[in-house]
Order: C-alpha cells, then sequence, then structure tokens
C-alpha cells in the first residue's frame, strides 16, 4: 500500500507494555493512516521513579510484544541517552531520521495528555507534531479542556481518539504480578512468558 508519509510514536514506560499500549497503537495506526507506530520506552521518566525496572528489560518486553505486527516497531533511542529524555528531542531525533516533511502522531492516554502543560517545551513540541489523545477509562471528559488551554494549536494539533475502553494499567498489572495473579489476556503471550524467564516483578 502507498505509504501516506505519517508516522505515529507512543513513548511510555511500558513496566510493563500491555495490551492497553498495544490496543491504542494500533486504533491510531488504523483511524490516521499512519506508516509506521514507534514505540519508545522512556529510559528515566522523570515522575515516576520507584518501582520501575531496568530499562533493558522494559525494552526487551516492548520488541516481544511489536514483533508480530509489521506496522510496529521499536526504538531505543531514550533509554540509550544519557539522562532524562524530553519528548521534543525525540521527536526531533525522529525528525532527522525519517525527514521533515513525514508527519508525526504522538500516541498516549488521557493522563497524558491532561499533564501537558506541564511538560518542558510544550509549545515547540505542538509545532513539530500531533497529538493523539486516546481516551482511558473516566477520562472522556478530560482532552477538550487541555484542547482549549492551547487555543488555535491545541485544535489544530491535539485529536480525541475513541478506543474501546480498557480498564489495564501496568500498576495494577505489577500488583497482579507480585500476588502471583493471573495477568494472562492482558499482557501479551511473549511478555507473560519473558516476565518468567527473567524473574521479574517480583517484590
Ligand atoms: P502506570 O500504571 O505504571 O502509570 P500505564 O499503564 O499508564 O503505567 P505507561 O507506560 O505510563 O503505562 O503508558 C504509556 C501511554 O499509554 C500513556 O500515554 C498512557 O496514557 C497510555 N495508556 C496506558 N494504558 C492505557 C489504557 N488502558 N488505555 C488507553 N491508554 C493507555
Amino acid at each position: 500500500m502507498k505509504e501516506t508519509g505519517k508516522i505515529g510514536i507512543i513513548g511510555g514506560t511500558f513496566n510493563p507494555i500491555h495490551l492497553g499500549h498495544l490496543m491504542i497503537a494500533e486504533m491510531a495506526q488504523e483511524t490516521y493512516n499512519l506508516d509506521r507506530v514507534i514505540f519508545v520506552p522512556a529510559y528515566h521518566p522523570p515522575h515516576k521513579h520507584e518501582d520501575v525496572i531496568e530499562a533493558r528489560y522494559r525494552y526487551e518486553m516492548t520488541a516481544a510484544a511489536v514483533m508480530d505486527n509489521p506496522k510496529f516497531t521499536i526504538s531505543d533511542i531514550e533509554f540509550k541517552r544519557e539522562g532524562p529524555s524530553y519528548t521534543v528531542d525525540t521527536i526531533k531525533y525522529f525528525k532527522e531520521l525519517y525527514g521533515e516533511d513525514k508527519e508525526y502522531y504522538f500516541i498516549a492516554g488521557t493522563d497524558t495528555i491532561q499533564d501537558l502543560p506541564n511538560w518542558k517545551y510544550i509549545h515547540e513540541l505542538l509545532q513539530l507534531c500531533h497529538f493523539i489523545g486516546a481516551v482511558r477509562p473516566d477520562g472522556s471528559a478530560a482532552i477538550e479542556p487541555i484542547i482549549q488551554f492551547f487555543g488555535e494549536l491545541g485544535r489544530e494539533r491535539i485529536h480525541l481518539l475513541e478506543v474501546p475502553l480498557m480498564q489495564l494499567s501496568a500498576t495494577d498489572l505489577r500488583a497482579r504480578l507480585r500476588t502471583k495473579r493471573s495477568v494472562r489476556y492482558m499482557i501479551p503471550k511473549a511478555v507473560v512468558q519473558y516476565i518468567a524467564k527473567h524473574d521479574i516483578y517480583k517484590k
């Protein structure tokens, strides 16, 4: 199929990656005809210090999760960088790699979209890429006020995406793993196997 020149990027801690992440990436890919969606595991998320397992594990789990989808790929740009990554630098990196002429779409859930006013260089970032805000449970009213907050730029660059609601969060899944409850059908099979093999999320 002819390429559209649109590239999706989904950033996250992916601690661990779950079907909520994969589902919003798939819905965004389909709705916006994205040529590919790049999963970018964060090295050191500024707001999440505790409970985040080593970047190498999160990277490998994410790689295992996206492997069977030809439109999905993974980048190690943020975990290779020393120190915290700002999304604006990550987008600039992809612009250099794939070209200025492409359109970039950052895919995120409502909690992330709500936080955008606090992001560093957010105005510059909104000039560089679009945001696709996928609604999370209880988040349906959350995106519109953020679009309004950024005025014209917000209306041009932040798009609401209705997706099937999935009450899944990595926090809940870590709790399940710690207490040896099932995560089957919530985390991809390859990732469940990886977790067992590497004996992670025990405490
Ligand atoms: P945690 O529970 O550890 O905060 P998380 O499940 O929110 O993790 P992240 O890696 O922080 O996972 O999320 C990456 C992106 O995916 C974020 O923009 C988040 O809003 C979005 N996301 C995560 N889970 C869902 C879900 N169930 N539905 C829609 N979006 C989601």
